[in-house]
């Protein structure tokens, strides 16, 4: 079978691999189908992700058919369509115990610390798929995982019916958490320099886009708030200075949501926070949200065609990488096919 592989930084490869097998009684094999391409996939792949060990199967936005089934599984069965939760917690730790192994202290993701979905054949335990109907169509499936990440952060965010929800950024990340911030009740004010991704985030239903290319964001911002400021501020770029913004944006009682990967410093003084008694509230991965976010798709309640601009065929990699690193204001969510 053919993987992916990225063999060391900036080095990535088609190569042949022996054929997985069931190992446990409880895995289930699956034939993969389509997975989409995350920043942090290319993270792996640029030698820039703090975590990656390398050599590396990437990929953790995977869906596939069900074809073989180990003798203790007893809810998904044969063919049918899945989509694989790419963390694995230990269980023990205080994460764990706090029902948040998202931030288990040894966790481990598939695609980054363990090999990943880029690959024709993917084994993983039944408790680590997630069954949708038959009608959604694979491309589109491959979205579900970043959905789960968006609920994810507008769970931690604590979106409320009502809340001003300010998102800067309207890559798949900000897209994806601007529509469950929506189904949450928030009404929703999305920055971003790309008017492509700014309609895509009108279509999907931000109340306002702003570019900072013809305005200060967050000027408007106080404007529509009529002074108040984003109850919620989800800052989907993770610079130092939109950290810093979203703390000045940001109204009294309100949620700061930090999600990047940077070890850069941002300058912001104690007092932003004790006065306005913002939450400044990381969130990373999912804990639990297949099953909402499976639930959402089935009932056809998200917009993942939309965010899909690029479907192309995995043997193709290369293709999608230059895009990506050549042409990203032209693209949105690129999906790898692995049908024949
Ligand atoms: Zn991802
Ligand atoms: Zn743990």
């Amino acid at each position: 079978m053919k993987a992916i592989e990225v063999k060391e930084a900036k080095k990535i490869e088609i190569v042949e691999r022996p054929m997985l097998k069931i190992e446990n009684k409880d895995d289930v094999l699956i034939k993969i189908k389509a997975a989409g391409i995350c920043g942090s996939d290319v993270h792996i792949y640029h030698g820039t992700s703090p975590v990656a060990v390398y050599p590396r199967v990437i990929g953790h936005e995977m869906v596939g058919e069900v074809i073989e089934i180990g003798e203790n599984v007893t809810q998904i069965k044969l063919g049918d369509k899945v989509v694989v939760e790419p963390i694995i917690s230990c269980g023990e730790c205080y994460a764990c115990k706090s029902n948040r192994p998202n931030a288990c202290s040894t966790l481990k993701v598939r695609g980054c610390h363990v090999d990943g979905g880029f690959q024709e054949y993917f084994v993983a335990p039944e408790k680590a798929v997630f069954k949708f109907n038959d009608d959604i169509p694979w491309e589109h499936a491959a979205m579900i995982e970043p959905y789960t990440i968006a609920d994810q952060i507008t769970w931690r965010a604590d979106v409320r019916q009502g809340d001003y929800v300010f998102i800067i950024g309207a890559g798949p990340i900000g897209l994806t958490i601007l529509e469950m911030a929506k189904l949450k009740g928030g009404i929703c004010i999305i920055s971003d320099f790309n008017e492509k991704r700014l309609d895509v985030a009108k279509e999907i239903g931000a109340d306002y886009i702003l570019n900072p290319s013809r305005c200060n964001p967050l000027e408007e911002v106080r404007k529509i708030t009529n002074g108040m400021g984003s109850n919620v501020t989800i800052d989907a770029v993770c610079l130092p200075q939109t950290f810093e913004q979203a703390i000045e944006i940001t109204s009294v009682a309100g949620r700061v949501m930090c999600l990047g990967f940077t070890n850069e410093v941002s300058k912001i003084a104690q007092l932003s926070i004790t006065l306005k008694e913002l939450d400044v509230r990381g969130s990373r991965h999912q804990t639990f949200k297949f099953k909402n976010v499976v639930e959402l798709f089935n009932q056809n309640k998200l917009s993942p065609e939309k965010l899909v601009s690029n479907i192309i065929d995995y043997r193709n990699i290369d293709e999608a990488l230059n895009l990506i690193e050549n042409k990203p204001e032209e693209i949105c969510k690129i999906v790898l096919k692995f049908e024949d």
